[in-house]
């Protein structure tokens, strides 16, 4: 919304420190820098209020709530954390822009945290009523760099109006018999292929996992792509891939590039569709990329038995 400032941090008019982000929900340190580490989370999309924000998206943000809480008590050495929420001008809303506010806290702390008080420039009389009494300030690049969550392992499953696939690939062996399994969403609606091959490698799996998937793909919607294989990502976010071609598909050492087949026929669907490339990390917390996983290797049993 045009005027709204939270709108022009999420459009990159205006700059943040960035504590999360994924395709719905931005997180950033609050500038009042009252307390250490002071974060806001708010949804990508202009709503006013949780009153007005639909419930889907509103989910979204909550799990980003409580990721972002969870990391701060894990891995960032707090103990607990308040989380605000100011809804209306009555209820001392500032800014017209769905926000939530996560304040970290260490045990006997002795901050008060008061909805009221937080992120307000206090006047110097009041100053004894400071809630979020912060005094060593701090630099807010500094807290973004200890605090941020880098590695972004949120499942993405209603990409903007895109298709989603998540995709792996698995091998019994390296080489030996293989797997790959793709889960296409759109919409909430979801199609699942898997297959196998008796001898093949593991790269070839991941490859063959996106080629299968991008050629069920019956429309022109752009692809979020997940993939738990550096190889397959860094191909394209790399440019590997451009150097390759260009470079009569031989590597940087002078060496036949391998899985020429796959690449060439997977550099074609990229031609042919919009395709986003992102890399997940693989066997971890992502449902739908163990779900992959899980199908491949049960490619893989059907070939042994
Ligand atoms: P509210 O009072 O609406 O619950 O909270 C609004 C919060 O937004 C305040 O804590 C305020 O410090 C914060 N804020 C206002 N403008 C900006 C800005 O430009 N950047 C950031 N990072 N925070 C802001
Ligand atoms: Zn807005």
């Amino acid at each position: 919304m045009k005027d709204c400032i939270f709108c022009k941090i999420i459009n990159g008019e205006i700059p943040c420190y960035k504590i999360y982000e994924d395709d719905f929900v931005l997180a950033f340190l609050d500038i009042s820098n009252d307390a250490y580490g002071h974060t806001l989370v708010v949804p990508k999309k202009h709503y006013e209020t949780i009153m007005t924000c639909d419930n889907s998206t509103l989910a979204k943000v909550m799990q980003v709530v409580k990721k972002i809480g969870n990391h701060y008590i894990d891995n960032c050495g707090f103990d607990g954390v308040n989380i605000l929420n100011n809804n209306g001008e009555a209820a001392n809303q500032s800014v017209k822009h769905l926000h939530i506010h996560i304040i970290p806290r260490k045990k006997d702390d002795k901050m008060i945290v008061s909805n009221f008080f937080c992120g307000k420039v206090l006047s110097s009389d009041a100053k004894n009523l400071t809630i979020c009494p912060f005094e060593e300030g701090g630099n807010l690049e500094e807290i973004c760099q200890t605090l941020k969550i880098s590695d972004t392992q949120d499942v993405v499953l209603d990409g903007q109006n895109a298709v989603v696939l998540y995709s792996d690939g698995a091998c019994s062996g390296n080489p030996g018999a293989g797997g790959w399994a793709t889960i296409l969403s759109y919409k909430g609606k979801e199609k699942v292929l898997s297959g196998g091959e008796k001898e093949t490698t593991n790269n070839r799996m991941e490859l063959m996992a996106v080629i299968q998937g991008l050629e069920s793909i019956k429309s022109n919607l752009p692809v979020q792509v997940f993939s738990d294989s550096a190889y397959v990502v860094n191909a394209f976010e790399k440019k590997w891939l451009e150097f390759w071609r260009s470079n009569n598909w031989k590597t940087a050492s002078k060496g036949e590039v391998q899985n020429k087949d796959l690449w060439q026929r997977l550099l074609a669907l990229t031609e042919k569709l919009d395709v986003k490339f992102n890399k997940v990390k693989g066997h971890s917390d992502n449902v739908y990329n163990n779900r992959c996983d899980a199908l491949a290797r049960e490619e893989i049993a059907k070939l042994q038995n």
